[in-house]
């Protein structure tokens, strides 16, 4: 073993990389400003305009509120495209997490004001500063390993309860803050802790020197030119024949729907486009089919955030308006429903994962792919008792928040099978110099899923509760199995990537570039 002074960043706590905390407390606090501020605001756009003891709302009809909320959650992760194109080609994923800090702190800060240009400054800023955080400082997660270092996983499970933590101080606290000092208050808090978060970075450079740093190649034949990947599509005959597919059913979609969707699909398209161009560019087949298996496990993405999300829209609602919340003679705030599923992820993320670890031990089925198909199918399970809870409702006029409690808990068994697994899966299976780009994708596919939410809960007006959570329940136990049908085709695809994972930390303490320069 070498006697050497180890440099900051080599340093451990509990058998982790010592940057892994850093990022664990910047992504807690941006969490919080993050959740905080989203649990609020169906809420406060469905209030009324002369307001009730928390202020004036916007007045809004809770279709309304549901869309703007649908296109905010869905943009404040597309965005996370351009966050992670801009640190892998201009400025490194550690820059943008720094810019994406502060821009947050001021969209924060303008939420505090009453007028309603700040309020949509306000999101448009939050969508900017998530869009260049988040993403990217996921992938410096991943970054603090080497390739088939079985700590990984674990780390990202770690990360994962800093998010939660954000999450479940927020949603504790902003709805008391609110009933307090009213909604600008509120906003105001996720203002506070989001200069708390960049603090905490800024601080904690020293422990990240080794990763999310720019690829710097001017001369190297590899720099990512997504430039010269367009100009290669007009040679391409069946990249370019599908993309005009795709560019006419968004003119489509721009004309029958609204421009919103026709530019949300033209994004798209160029995307796909660029897509399939880096799958043609790779260089070996094994690349192709891991790109190709990841893109494919988005689509469970999408699906799994589409009934997720819920949470925040169509669930917050019935919780508001259909549950009888009064426990021993206090009404709990609506609010602090959400922080059933951060309460829940701090409780169990260790027992899931360790369970997922002691399975691959024993040679039993663990992969990533299965983990994810299972969590749609066990969040898919949690709806059933959101249907109980209709029926009730039904019945009575009122229904138990023990069905909430119920259903929050299988969500959130589900989103630990599912979502620090494909975070962890992308940094295993993305090409190293689209890491950022890749994550961005994943984030978008969630973003997707937000707006599938979104559409699905504005649907509940036309279609009644019960009727919408019966059919979540009924598609993802339908599509989480079709999943698990083709399991076996998928894992050859990824090419063993997961096979090979071993203990590396006593093997080398070096550090290391997730980009290799
Ligand atoms: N709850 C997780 C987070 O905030 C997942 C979000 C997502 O992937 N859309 O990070």
């Amino acid at each position: 073993m070498s006697t050497a002074i180890k440099p900051e960043y080599q340093k451990e706590l509990f058998g982790q990389p010592i940057g892994l905390y850093i990022l664990f407390l910047t992504e807690m606090w941006e969490r919080f400003s993050y959740y905080g501020m989203r649990a609020l605001l169906v809420l406060y756009m469905t209030t009324a305009t002369i307001g009730d003891d928390r202020g004036a709302g916007l007045g809004w009809t809770s279709k309304e509120a549901l869309a703007l909320y649908g296109w905010y959650t869905m943009l404040v992760y597309v965005m996370s495209i351009p966050g992670g194109m801009i640190a892998d080609k201009l400025i490194g994923q550690k820059k943008a997490v720094l810019v994406g800090a502060i821009i947050l702190c001021l969209g924060h800060g303008v939420l505090v004001l009453t007028d309603i240009w700040a309020f949509y400054t306000g999101l448009g800023l939050v969508i900017l500063g998530v869009g260049l955080l988040k993403p990217n400082i996921s992938t410096m997660v991943g970054g603090l390993y080497k390739d088939g270092d079985i700590r990984r996983d674990k780390g990202f499970s770690i990360f994962y309860i800093g998010i939660n933590l954000g999450s479940l101080l927020a949603t504790m606290v902003v709805g008391l803050v609110v009933a307090e000092w009213g909604w600008h208050a509120g906003f105001g808090l996720a203002g506070i802790v989001m200069v708390l978060g960049l603090i905490n970075y800024i601080y904690g450079q020293k422990y990240l020197t080794h990763v999310g740093n720019l690829v710097e190649a001017k001369d190297d034949p590899n720099e990512i030119s997504y430039g010269k990947l367009y100009s290669k599509l007009f040679s391409s005959p069946t990249q370019l024949t599908f993309t005009v597919i795709l560019a006419l059913l968004s003119g489509i979609g721009w004309y029958y729907l609204d421009w919103g969707y026709g530019l949300l699909f033209l994004f798209l398209t160029a995307i796909a486009a660029l897509l399939m161009m880096i799958y043609k560019e790779l260089d070996s087949q094994a690349y192709k089919d891991r790109f190709l298996v990841l893109l494919l496990s988005f689509i469970m993405v999408i699906i799994f955030w589409g009934a997720f999300e819920q949470a925040g829209g169509l669930m917050n609602l019935y919780t508001e308006t259909n549950t009888d919340r009064v426990l021993f003679g206090w009404e709990i705030p609506t609010v602090m429903f959400q922080s059933l599923n951060a309460g829940f992820i701090i409780l169990f993320a260790t027992a899931v994962a360790g369970y997922w670890a002691s399975r691959k031990l024993k040679g039993k089925e663990a992969s990533s792919l299965f983990k994810m198909a299972l969590g749609i199918i066990i969040m898919g399970f949690g709806f059933l008792f959101m249907v109980f809870a209709a029926m009730e409702f039904e019945k009575s006029g009122t229904s138990s928040m023990i069905w909430l409690v119920l259903a929050y808990l299988f969500h959130t068994i589900g989103e630990l099978c599912i979502s620090p697994v494909a975070l962890s899966f992308i940094t295993k299976l993305a090409p190293v110099k689209y890491a950022s780009l890749m994550m961005g994708v994943y984030f978008a596919a969630t973003g997707l899923g937000n707006k599938v939410a979104g559409i699905v809960g504005e649907s509940a007006t036309d279609y009644g509760e019960k009727t919408i959570f019966t059919g979540i329940v009924i598609f993802t136990v339908i599509i989480g199995g079709l999943f698990i049908a083709i399991l076996k085709p998928l894992k050859r695809l990824t090419h063993g990537v997961e096979d090979q994972e071993r203990d590396l930390k006593h093997e080398e303490a070096e550090g290391f570039e997730l980009a290799d320069d």
